[in-house]
């Protein structure tokens, strides 16, 4: 907060005092500048991949344009495909940037909304996703959409991460509602645990094209969770599993 201060009337210790304050905020400025400014670079790095395969493709159909049939088939496909990656990456940063500021925090089941993404996921895969609850509804006060979102995002990863079963367990501890998702797949090194939930950051870039992702997921997850007064962690072992790990603040009766 910004206060007006009539600097006449302070003393030596509370001059330096303010100057010692000031020098924070300078700072503090200084680090979400630096931050914003980093955001907008990787963010035009990270789009300008997709644009410069569009260009080239379109170029190719161009120069080509009476080629094969087999060609303009694949061209018109990359470009689409590339179209898509770039649509998915813009709507993801939106929806990074808007999570402070757009929120309706209401009472939320934990138990529901985990139940509604298992069974979103139960529809489009086969595979197995064992759910455990000691509760019926683990009631935490949040922004709905984004608490979808973000056991959207851990489901959806855990997933392309590995190849078995998935356990999400639901349990109350130390007044916190406690959701885990734990998957036995690749796993993380701990080098890499160290970055996983920095913007853009994937551990295998070039694979990582083919599986659509773009390294905002985790991102986006733990914005949610501190938007919503929760917290996110992980652990994890290369080739054996993670565990991702998220706690919100059990909403008490008043
Ligand atoms: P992406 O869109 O690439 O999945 P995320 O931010 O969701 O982006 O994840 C960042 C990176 O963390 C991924 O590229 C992947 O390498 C790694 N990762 C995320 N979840 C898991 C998981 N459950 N198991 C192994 N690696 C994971």
């Amino acid at each position: 907060k910004w206060q007006k201060i009539d600097i006449h009337h302070q003393s030596q210790d509370e001059l330096h005092e303010m100057e010692l304050t000031f020098n924070q905020m300078i700072d503090y400025l200084k680090v979400s500048y630096e931050k914003q400014e980093m955001f907008v670079s990787d963010a035009s790095h990270e789009l300008k991949t997709p644009i410069q395969i569009i260009k080239s493709y379109a170029q190719l159909l161009e120069r080509r344009a009476n080629a094969n049939p087999e060609l303009i088939k694949e061209s018109v496909l990359a470009i689409d495909s590339e179209a898509n990656r770039m649509n998915r990456l813009v709507e993801q940063m939106l929806s990074l940037a808007k999570h402070k500021q757009l929120q309706s925090k209401v009472p939320v089941s934990m138990v529901k909304v985990v139940d509604e993404i298992v069974k979103t996921f139960d529809g489009i895969t086969e595979r197995d996703i064992q759910i455990k609850k000691e509760n019926h509804t683990m009631m935490v006060k949040a922004d709905h959409d984004q608490m979808k979102q973000l056991f959207y995002i851990l489901m959806d990863n855990a997933l392309k991460y590995s190849q078995d079963t998935i356990d999400v367990r639901l349990f109350e501890e130390a007044g916190k509602a406690v959701v885990e998702v734990q998957d036995y797949g690749k796993g993380i090194s701990q080098q890499d645990l160290k970055h996983i939930f920095d913007r853009f950051y994937r551990i295998d870039k070039a694979r990582n094209r083919e599986t659509g992702g773009t390294g905002l997921g985790l991102a986006i997850a733990k914005s949610i969770a501190e938007a919503n007064d929760g917290e996110i962690s992980v652990i994890s072992e290369l080739h054996s599993g993670s565990t991702f790990t998220v706690k919100f603040p059990i909403l008490t009766e008043e």
